[in-house]
């Protein structure tokens, strides 16, 4: 039914792995979206229906309009519960590392799992990854990692091993990362995939409402200011900048997820191929969101400007400095690649 991505040997080796292990902790990146939550669960749900002890763990935690998912409940956040983190990494026997390609990616819990012997597994659609893992399953070509674990489980069992809860999380990846199929979406296996899950019976449209439309009145605001106030349009280069201050996020008491979507709005606007969004996390520490359209590649803008990386048309990074300079560092990029943005 669908192409080949992940190869027989790939899944044979995922497998193994599997048999072999009794306890394992998934991971996924700092700051967890919908694919990152979406691909753990889902793989914490399917070890779990092979008798299988397993855990999800983040760095830090998602936002609220994730956290109907099932199994949310029992994701182990790291940097609210040091401790348990700490014992569940030493307790397994092996990690599944989603959605992030190094382990600088997932902070200080990579810091303790590069140190000890744990087999690692990687499951991910970052391009250039990282080498050190046992098993690596890296395709930049899959939509998200939701996919990928989907081709694992359909590899490894057939639709079969698929339940209800394991169809609803692989979608809610598959619909965050492709922006509700709006972009990274052109081949027709997401679309078998999609059939497959819709006969698990999820109800996509309720998923869609649970992510989308379940946002607080604060985020709406805020993003009315931004777009009235704050949006900086750089016609000349097709390139818009939005800058959002701490400051500016206290006032409009903005949550985690609050500012999610942001960086996508200037694509809206006719002409515009390239975007990014500042935003002061706190004084001093800046996160960087880049977004582009066709081929130009915001990861290249990303690496060489803003210590990050990601996908062609979605990536990030960060930047140590005051606002200010960090403005002058987008308007430097922007003279950079002006050639490529204007052809
Ligand atoms: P977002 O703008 O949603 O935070 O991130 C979009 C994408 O950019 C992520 O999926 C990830 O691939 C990439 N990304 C974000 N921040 C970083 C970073 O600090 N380093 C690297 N290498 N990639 C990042
Ligand atoms: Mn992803």
């Amino acid at each position: 039914m669908l192409q080949t991505m992940v190869t027989s040997v790939a899944a044979d080796a995922i497998k193994n792995i599997i048999n072999d292990g009794s306890r394992f902790v998934v991971l996924a990146h700092r700051n967890p979206d919908g694919d990152a939550v979406g691909s753990s669960l889902a793989l914490v749900h399917y070890l779990r229906s092979l008798g299988k002890e397993a855990f999800a763990m983040f760095p830090n935690d998602f936002p609220i309009f994730l956290k109907w998912m099932p199994g949310a409940d029992d994701i182990v956040i790291y940097d609210s519960d040091k401790e348990r983190g700490d014992k569940l990494l030493q307790w397994a026997d092996t990690f599944f590392c989603l959605d992030f390609n190094a382990l600088s990616r997932i902070g200080a819990v990579g810091d303790a799992v590069s140190v000890l012997q744990t087999r690692r597994v990687l499951i991910d659609h970052h391009p250039y990854p990282e080498t050190g893992f046992d098993v690596a399953v890296s395709h930049p070509e899959a939509c998200s990692t939701c996919e990928l674990v989907f081709r694992i489980i359909y590899l490894l069992g057939g639709t079969e091993a698929l339940t209800h809860k394991m169809a609803e999380c692989i979608y809610v990846g598959m619909m965050t990362d492709t922006g509700n199929f709006a972009y990274a979406s052109n081949r027709r296996d997401i679309y078998l995939i999609l059939a497959e899950l819709m006969d698990k019976g999820i109800d996509k449209d309720i998923i869609y409402r649970r992510v989308f439309y379940n946002y607080s009145l604060s985020r709406l605001r805020l993003f009315g200011y931004m777009m009235y106030r704050k949006l900086r349009v750089y016609t000349k280069s097709n390139a818009a900048l939005l800058v959002l201050e701490n400051e500016e996020l206290k006032r409009f008491n903005a949550i985690k997820g609050d500012t999610e979507g942001l960086v996508n709005m200037p694509l809206q606007i006719r002409g515009i191929r390239f975007t990014c969004f500042l935003r002061e996390e706190q004084p001093g520490k800046i996160n960087v969101s880049l977004r582009s359209v066709d081929d130009f590649p915001c990861n290249a803008v990303a690496a060489e400007f803003f210590n990050g990386g990601g996908h062609k048309n979605a990536s990030g990074g960060e930047l140590h400095c005051t606002m200010d300079e960090a403005v002058e560092i987008f308007r430097k990029a922007l003279r950079k690649y002006h050639a490529e943005l204007t052809k």
